[in-house]
């Protein structure tokens, strides 16, 4: 019950287009819960969804193919005309992606400005390739006016939803030409990474490009109110902005901007399904538990401290051996960027040492997989562990803690989460544990071994309940609501 088409601006189309051996272009479906929540929407309202297709070609692609047949994935009923895919020259796109987005936003807004670079050249690529993506936009929003007539186009707002760190100048242009062609369109602009403090920020040499570039929409939305507080305070300190902290306004040229709180949550339901209906995978002895991690290989995720941390519990509570196994789940990322490959290497030989030191004949402390696995996988391993540990040392939201917990259908384990996860905020039940505090977390986890059922049952009733309630459709309807784009009988209750 949208009121407003929406056109959704985002890095990556909702699916990914590869080539048969024909040369054939076939789409592959993403399975991300985000997809799940916003692809039926923009279906439903009959909007559009811009963004790279994920192939590079030498000329832009003509067409998009429809889905197949078979395609069960929630983006099957977008049909082509409602996909829009943005050309980047390959060259350009490694300036663009792995030069500024992951190798200066992704640590600079992680708060890790050493492992941040400011070069001019990746900076400028980020700028054009983001004209392009609303060069792209301002092109669709021309063609829907044109196609409706004069009453339609008085009541029709559609409403532009630009995703995330890759796009943080794309609503300059577009606010820009839409004001000088006067064509009728709302700006919200979602960042699904954690918003710095403006002591951070202000490293970045082209600091108030970005704040601009945020500021041109009438809505910005982050997970946690501490972004949008940071967000705020930033417009002030490097902008002058008139802001108003308690009804989180921020005014720029006579406009006023609304920042929002708008915690992501996750298909819920699909996990406790999966959780259901999936056999166990892991063989374990009669009373073996197993702690579980699951992350990109990412610095951000504090996979070293963790590793550490459980060398820690082996040594300084030794029942543990042979009772007790990590099983780390460390999905490949970013193989492009340095610093990531170079984690690879230290993780490699951590999980190595400790393996050796620890070692038996028939047990081993740490089973490392250094890949993906399966969705269906995945909530087996969540279901059937004991802990799980999400300990990064900075996380935009963190989901990983959100679906275990919704996996939680059988006799409960315990979440141990990082007080520096958007998630750490709110899910108040878990076992908090500062990844840093290599000594603390092994405590921690020693105490979550040794949690009574009842505690356990307790913690993750409340943690559980609060999942399901504001889950990604939850997060969809919050984010239309909060646009003014839904009938109001629609709209979210807290
Ligand atoms: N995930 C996945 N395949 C795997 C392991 C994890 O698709 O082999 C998913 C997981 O279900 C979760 C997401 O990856 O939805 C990770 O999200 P999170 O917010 O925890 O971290 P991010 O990778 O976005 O930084």
């Amino acid at each position: 019950h949208i009121t407003a088409p929406l056109i959704v601006v985002s890095n990556r189309l909702p699916f990914v287009l590869q080539r048969n051996k024909d040369g054939e272009l076939s789409r592959k479906p993403s399975a991300g819960g985000l997809v799940t929540a916003v692809a039926p929407v923009v279906v439903d309202c009959g909007g559009l969804w811009i963004g790279w297709s994920g192939l590079h070609t030498e000329e832009p692609l003509e067409f998009i193919p429809e889905s197949d047949p078979d395609d069960k994935a929630p983006t099957a009923g977008l049909l082509s005309k409602q996909v829009i895919a943005v050309h980047i020259p390959e060259r350009e796109f490694d300036d663009f992606y792995n030069g500024c987005c992951n190798g200066t936003f992704w640590p600079l807004f992680h708060s890790m400005p050493d492992r941040a670079v400011f070069k001019a050249h990746t900076w400028d690529a980020y700028c054009r390739v983001n004209k392009e993506f609303a060069s792209r936009t301002l092109e669709a929003l021309r063609k829907s006016a044109k196609e409706l007539d004069d009453q339609e186009r008085f009541e029709t707002c559609p409403v532009v939803w630009i995703h995330d760190y890759q796009l943080l100048v794309a609503a300059t242009t577009i606010r820009q030409v839409v004001e000088e062609e006067k064509l009728r369109c709302k700006l919200a602009f979602f960042l699904h990474i954690p918003f710095p403090s403006w002591d951070i920020m202000r490293l970045f040499p082209w600091d108030d490009e970005i704040l601009q570039g945020m500021l041109a929409c009438d809505m910005v939305g982050f997970h946690i109110e501490d972004y949008c507080l940071n967000f705020i305070d930033c417009c002030s300190r490097r902008l002058g902005c008139r802001v108003d902290r308690n009804n989180m306004l921020v005014e720029l040229a006579g406009r006023t901007v609304h920042i929002k709180a708008l915690p992501i949550g996750i298909p819920f339901d699909r996990f406790v399904q999966l959780a259901e209906n999936t056999p166990r995978f892991l063989k374990l002895a009669e009373s073996e538990k197993i702690i579980l991690g699951v992350d990109r290989l990412d610095y951000t995720k504090g996979l070293v401290h963790r590793i550490l941390a459980f060398e820690r519990l082996l040594e300084k509570y030794p029942e543990h051996v042979e009772k007790v196994t990590l099983l780390q789940i460390s999905v490949p990322s970013r193989t492009d960027v340095r610093e990531y490959r170079q984690l690879k290497e230290e993780m490699d030989q951590l999980v190595g040492r400790i393996n050796g030191r620890f070692s038996m004949p028939n047990w081993s402390p740490i089973r490392y997989i250094y890949g993906g696995v399966t969705q269906e996988q995945l909530a087996a391993f969540y279901r059937d562990s004991a802990v799980a540990l999400v300990t990064p040392l900075r996380d935009g939201m963190n989901l990983v803690a959100k679906e275990y917990v919704a996996c939680q259908i059988k006799e409960p384990g315990v979440l141990i989460l990082s007080p520096f996860a958007g998630a750490g905020g709110m899910m108040h039940e878990a076992l908090v544990v500062n990844p840093y505090e290599i000594d603390k977390a092994a405590d921690t986890i020693h105490r979550a071994l040794h949690m009574p059922l009842d505690e356990r049952e307790v913690r993750m009733k409340q943690l559980r309940h609060r999942e399901q309630q504001m889950d990604v459709n939850y997060w969809m309807n919050s984010f239309l609501a909060s646009m003014g784009a839904v009938n109001n009988s629609d709209e979210a209750d807290p």
